[in-house]
């Protein structure tokens, strides 16, 4: 059953926003309205307490996709990703996962951060921004501004967990261990990489070459490619597990099973390597979504980039710092869930320190704004 607090892929689209103030609707008045906003008078009186709450949009100019902005997975393709449950309960589900996360992870793995993220350093720098909340498992934050404390309300790709015993283990040594387990796509993962069609030097060009090959990589990571079997794919159980079997709630010990070269043969559930995300259908973890509420309650401004809050997660954390009566940004390309509650009593005319709203890339705007500043 879903609830409101899972995370779930939101495929509507939001009506275009009203651009607020009225003069951040070119790059210049957009970025003079951002300056105002951070830094207006708090009514704490500690300057710099704003916390910036971030989606998959500020991750695009890395050559990520987008769930729902212009060119977002949602409107061009058929995104089915895999959810939780099935994922925990199936076999198949959890190959179809692997399969895609293998071809995905190395291109995925070579991304990096980009202006929008360094442009965040520098304001954490400047004294400006205190905390960083993201929606995005891509580890970019952590990269590139190691000093401004960032919560991953979704997790991240860099590990795998084991569900029995919670171990993690470092994705890119688990990508060496499904190599080994799966030659044959191994070898046209490394045909698809010779080709350069994965490489991001130029995302738009290489966006309509994947196109035509059928390749694409998902915001989370996994890459798909048609007319691949996914049915074929090999991964391992946890390690740890393996070697000494967890205890189930019955008392008894589970039994693991593997084939002679070590894939998972076993229709049990112990010993099962999740990513570290929370994926589609599971809850935010509770000491993560307690934390991040906290962040929201002390701070006396939210500034949202690149996202269009449609993960109940991240709307719930907006609408708690708007019924608090902060103000609040936000830098998101189209409409984002809840724009009316959250600056439809906004006077169109102040110059950005009561809220604003301002449809455009990050990219287009920070830089500059750092720049300014
Ligand atoms: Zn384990």
């Amino acid at each position: 059953m879903l609830t409101p607090r899972m995370r779930i892929p939101y495929t509507g689209i939001f009506s275009p926003p009203a651009v607020i103030p009225s003069s951040a609707s070119t790059i210049p008045g957009a970025v003079i309205a951002l300056q105002r906003f951070l830094t207006a008078a708090s009514p704490s009186g500690s300057p710099g307490n704003t916390t910036v709450l971030t989606g998959a949009g500020i991750s695009v100019a890395s050559g990520l996709s987008d769930y729902r902005g212009p060119h977002g997975v949602y409107r061009t393709k058929k995104l089915e990703p895999v959810f939780f449950n099935k994922f925990m309960s199936s076999h198949q589900a959890r190959k179809r996962y692997w399969s895609r996360s293998f071809m995905g992870w190395i291109t995925w793995n070579k991304s990096k951060p980009n202006a929008t993220h360094f442009a965040l350093k520098q304001l954490g720098d400047l004294g400006l921004i205190k905390n960083v909340i993201t929606q995005n498992v891509d580890s970019f934050h952590t990269m590139a501004h190691p000093n401004i404390p960032t919560t991953e309300l979704h997790g991240y790709l860099r590990s795998c967990v084991c569900m029995s015993c919670h171990t993690e283990f470092p994705r890119d040594a688990f990508q060496d261990d499904l190599a080994r387990l799966n030659p044959e796509w191994a070898s046209v993962l490394g045909r698809i990489l010779a080709s350069g069609v994965l490489d991001e030097d130029i995302p738009e060009r290489n966006s309509k070459t994947r196109d035509a090959i059928g390749v694409w990589i998902n915001p989370d990571g996994d890459l798909h490619v048609e007319g691949m079997a996914e049915k074929t794919f090999r991964y391992p159980p946890c390690p740890k597990c393996l070697r000494d079997p967890p205890v189930l709630p019955d008392g008894s010990r589970a039994v693991i099973k593997v084939n002679a070269d070590g894939a998972f043969e076993s229709t049990g559930t112990a010993g099962i390597l999740k990513p570290a995300v929370v994926m589609f259908g599971e809850n935010v973890h509770p000491p993560v979504k307690v934390a991040a509420e906290r962040i929201i309650e002390e701070t006396d401004r939210l500034l949202i980039l690149g996202s269009s809050l449609a993960a109940y997660s991240s709307w719930q954390l907006a609408k708690r710092a708007k019924d608090r009566g902060i103000p609040i940004a936000m830098v998101n390309i189209g409409g984002a869930r809840g724009d009316s509650e959250l600056f439809g009593d906004l006077n169109p005319y102040q110059d950005g320190h009561q809220g604003v709203r301002i449809d455009m890339s990050t990219g287009d705007v920070l830089p500059v704004l750092v720049d300014r500043l």
